[in-house]
């Protein structure tokens, strides 16, 4: 097949990457793009603002994350939206040394240091004069670390696959249609009408279980099982006002890794917007077929943010308290939400042919970590589709890796939505 079609189901980070790549690589193929939002996207790819980091004890992703922060760097399309203030990362020593030796391993330039506890407090004006170390003397600072203002970014490389000729179709793909071979031929979308395709990759986060379920209820080889799970975090935004948004936008992002209310405090981006994100993580397990339970994400996720706005708004407030100190008495938080991202039982990305339907390609997951990636992963994408992907990541990346158990609990959802 020399020039195949493709439907490209979901437009965060990872379908919207591969639209780009597809289209730059293979300016004659037919790429359509498709998601039931309109833009700016309420997915877990839009949000105010990103860490973009190489600080991964995973030597595989801080190899990864190290080419994706070259082309934040210099790529005319991304640099942008990209700002390197540094970062603060409050967590044991196995973190840091981890981290740090794969820098060595790796050859990398990282500006990081063990800063002592006093010396930090005094950073940004005193911006964090009473967070909360711990106990710990020093604590782990990356200056070549930083953010990125994530929804302008995604709205930017959309606009830019759409120049390219991508076809960005806002529909609800109710299912994923198969021939009688059980090859995978199109979608169904906005009550039987039929999208056909030659390839057909879900880009579909947390959704994309839900979604297989749905669209082959009785071929249980179809289903995702235990390789994805939804995942929720609660985040909110404060508004802040010129005087603040001064202090805040140049500050480094704090990330509290351990305790009771974990989460991070971002720098504001250019609107003056600061994001607070709690890592608490949250399941919304639901029986979806008799007998089959799943975690995906509520059917109405604003009214279940209308309902629990107060709820979650205690987390958010706990969490900055532990961060800002008394300055967090004043941020009035908004916008609570919880947001939903496809976690993986080993934090990998899945970037795999579907094994039981010709046609069909899953590209998502990898445990509330992925967006970083945004300006490489569609070429990884693009490399599976050839068989070109090199095999450490085939293997990592592979629907049918292995190790398909949630056995890595620190991500595993720590409560259930409803329990809140
Ligand atoms: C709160 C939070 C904070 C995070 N912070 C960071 C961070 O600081 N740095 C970092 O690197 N990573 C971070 N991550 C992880 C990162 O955001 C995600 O891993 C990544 O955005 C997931 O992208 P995705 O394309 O797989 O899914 P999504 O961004 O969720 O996109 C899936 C899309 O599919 C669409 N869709 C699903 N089903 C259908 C359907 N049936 N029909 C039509 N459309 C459909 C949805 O509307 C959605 O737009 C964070 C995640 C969360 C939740």
């Amino acid at each position: 097949m020399s020039n195949p079609s493709y439907i490209i189901v979901g437009s965060g980070i990872f379908g919207v990457s591969t639209a780009l790549a597809i289209a730059q690589r293979h300016p004659a193929s037919r790429v359509m793009l498709i998601d039931r939002g309109s833009r700016p996207l309420q997915c877990a790819s839009w949000d105010w603002t990103k860490v973009v980091r190489a600080d991964y004890p995973d030597p595989l992703y801080a190899r990864l994350a190290l080419e994706a922060k070259e082309v934040w760097r210099n790529d005319p399309l991304y640099k942008p939206y990209y700002h390197e203030t540094g970062l603060i990362w409050v967590d044991d020593d196995t973190f840091t040394k981890a981290v740090t030796s794969n820098y060595s391993a790796l050859g990398a330039q990282e500006d990081w240091e063990l800063m002592p506890v006093a010396k930090a407090r005094e950073l940004s004006n005193g911006l964090f004069a009473n967070a909360d170390f711990g106990t710990y003397d020093s604590v782990y600072v990356n200056w070549s670390s930083g953010y990125a203002d994530a929804g302008k970014a995604l709205e930017r490389v959309i606009e830019t696959a759409i120049e390219k000729g991508v076809t960005f179709v806002q529909a609800n793909v109710e299912s994923i249609t198969f021939d009688e071979a059980g090859t995978c031929t199109g979608v169904s979308v906005n009550s039987r009408e039929i999208l056909k395709a030659d390839r057909i990759i879900l880009a579909t986060g947390a959704e994309t279980g839900a979604l297989l379920l749905r669209s082959a209820p009785h071929d249980s080889r179809l289903h995702a099982g235990d390789r994805l799970a939804a995942v929720g975090l609660i985040t909110g935004r404060v508004r802040l006002g010129a005087e603040d948004s001064n202090l805040h936008k140049s500050a480094p992002a704090f990330l509290q890794a351990r305790g009771a209310f974990p989460g991070g405090v971002m720098p504001s981006n250019s609107d003056g917007d600061l994001k607070i994100g709690c890592d608490i993580t949250l399941a919304n397990q639901v029986e979806l077929l008799p007998g089959t339970f799943l975690s995906t994400p509520p059917e109405q996720p604003e009214s279940v943010h209308k309902e629990m706005a107060d709820r979650l708004k205690t987390y958010l407030t706990s969490l900055s308290r532990r961060i800002l100190g008394d300055r967090a008495e004043a941020l009035d938080i908004q916008d609570c939400r919880i947001c939903w991202d496809a976690m993986t039982p080993g934090q990998d990305f899945i970037i795999s042919a579907h094994p039981h339907a010709q046609g069909l390609w899953i590209a998502t997951g990898g445990s509330l970590h992925g967006w970083k990636f945004f300006p490489t992963l569609g070429n990884y994408v693009v490399d599976m589709l050839e068989g070109k992907l090199e095999p450490e990541l085939s293997a990592r990346w592979d629907w049918n890796k292995d190790d398909v158990s949630f056995s890595s609990k620190r991500w595993f959802p720590s409560s259930q939505m409803s329990a809140l």
